[in-house]
């Protein structure tokens, strides 16, 4: 697989030659999205995001789990932080898409393959203090309606103690036509 790799880059390398830009972001915007493979390339396309565009954040869901929502503390707000004050960015769009595999995780199915790959969840659950498989589900951050979860994220980045009351966007793309769909508009930074 790393050879693979190697061989795949070193093909592209025969015929690109990329120009030198800057890494802060021309469009001054952050997108934070899911990790999702059928985004890959779709994502850009569907938005017409060229290279240097805008800084994109991937998570597990496009979003920040229930445990760590209170203090709005984790490793997104610390990379938005980040492209905020010091990449320029002013305004955010959190974009969740349509079929979310953590939208409908089998809380069974999760067990099952923890204990197939040697990782005991009721010991997990117990040493982290998870409650129950509720708990560990709500550590991974399922949700149940996408439309919702981004709506959630939205308001928890807002409210970040560690991030600048700048525009934060909320959408929901189709993750089979890659159609966008605003779902919340801020109104920071809308004039009367
Ligand atoms: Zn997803």
């Amino acid at each position: 697989m790393p050879d693979e790799l190697i061989a795949k880059n070193a093909h592209y390398l025969q015929d690109h030659n990329l120009s030198q830009i800057g890494h802060a972001p021309r469009k001054h915007t952050a997108i934070v999205t899911c990790m999702d493979c059928r985004l890959v390339q779709m994502f850009e396309d569907a938005l017409e995001l060229e290279r240097g565009d805008a800084v994109e954040l991937r998570t597990a869901g496009a979003t920040i789990s229930e445990p760590e929502r209170a203090n709005a503390n984790n490793d997104l707000v610390r990379s938005l932080a980040g492209a905020i004050y010091l990449l320029g960015v002013r305004k955010v769009m959190v974009i969740g898409h349509t079929d979310c595999g953590l939208s409908h995780i089998n809380p069974v199915a999760l067990t099952a393959s923890m204990q197939a790959l040697g990782v005991n969840p009721q010991q997990l659950i117990d040493e982290q203090h998870l409650g129950d498989v509720d708990g560990l589900m709500r550590w991974l951050g399922a949700f149940h309606d996408v439309h919702v979860n981004v709506q959630e994220v939205v308001q928890v980045l807002r409210n970040s103690p560690y991030l600048p009351r700048i525009p934060i966007h909320g959408f929901v793309i189709d993750i089979n036509s890659g159609k966008l769909t605003l779902v919340d508009r801020d109104q920071v930074g809308i004039t009367a």
